[in-house]
């Protein structure tokens, strides 16, 4: 039987992971956050998301495309500082994350990995990412160019297309719909419905109709921590983004794989 592509990094032995290098293999970053998601959804679900985006996305790279991409372990703890008035919620000071980050790049780069395509589950982490890429790849420039990228959905039409997709039969959330809305729970009773509190599945009253100028903390927009209308959320829709996210991610490697160094 033919040996099945090794796409996870931590799956690897040392060897593995150094001739994956010496090969030209992508490193994949995934970058999640533990942070409230609502009284419905589990506070892991921005690191499931991260891992499963990078997972899915870089098989399908392989499979699809050919590109060879090893998949670094997902970094639980993001930047949620605006979620902490709820339990369960561990984030990092901006600081301290942004060098975590650089360090977590600088390790791959360290094993030889030239190009990083960096995966995030939480749009909170993109201040910190963002720095933290800066910093390596300046770091290195005089000695060798590196390529590391942040995957993000608004720059890939076909992405936004997917989602515009899925999103254009379907009634309208009604309020603002940025986190633990229909489309995180719709993952969530997609691949982890055990996870969902069915009995909390409600459609929150907001304390704003925008989204603030100033920077905010979620319980001064939420009472519960969720937004939009969890109650139209499905699994088929849940299904759909997975799908469209893989994709992206797949098509993100390849345009990395793609860029000459
Ligand atoms: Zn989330």
């Amino acid at each position: 039987m033919a040996e099945k592509l090794k796409i996870k990094w931590g799956d690897c032995s040392w060897e593995e992971v150094k001739a994956a290098a010496e090969q030209g293999a992508l490193a994949v970053a995934p970058f999640g956050s533990t942070e409230q998601h609502g009284p419905q959804l589990p506070v892991d679900t921005d690191v499931h998301i991260a891992y499963r985006a990078a997972n899915d996305g870089a098989r399908r790279a392989a499979e699809q495309y050919g590109v060879r991409a090893l998949v670094m372990p997902t970094m639980p703890f993001g930047l949620a500082l605006h979620h902490m008035h709820f339990a369960g919620t561990v984030s990092f000071q901006p600081e301290t994350y942004m060098a975590v980050v650089a360090d977590m790049l600088r390790c791959a780069v360290k094993h030889g990995f030239r190009k990083i395509g960096v995966v995030s589950g939480h749009g909170g982490n993109r201040p910190g990412l963002q720095l933290g890429i800066a910093k390596v790849v300046n770091e290195y420039r005089d000695r060798f160019p590196l390529r590391i990228a942040l995957f993000r959905g608004a720059d890939d039409p076909a992405f936004a297309q997917g989602m515009r997709d899925i999103w254009k039969d379907e009634p309208s959330e009604g309020q603002i719909s940025i986190h633990a809305s229909r489309s995180e729970t719709s993952e969530t009773l997609n691949d982890r419905p055990e996870l969902v509190c069915r009995d909390r599945l409600e459609r929150p009253k907001l304390l704003r109709e925008t989204v603030p100028e100033w920077w905010w903390m979620t319980h001064e927009l939420s009472e519960t921590g969720a937004f939009g209308d969890p109650t139209l959320a499905r699994p088929e829709l849940g299904e759909k983004i997975w799908n469209v996210f893989a994709d992206g991610v797949a098509r993100f490697l390849k345009r990395l794989a793609d860029e000459p160094l």
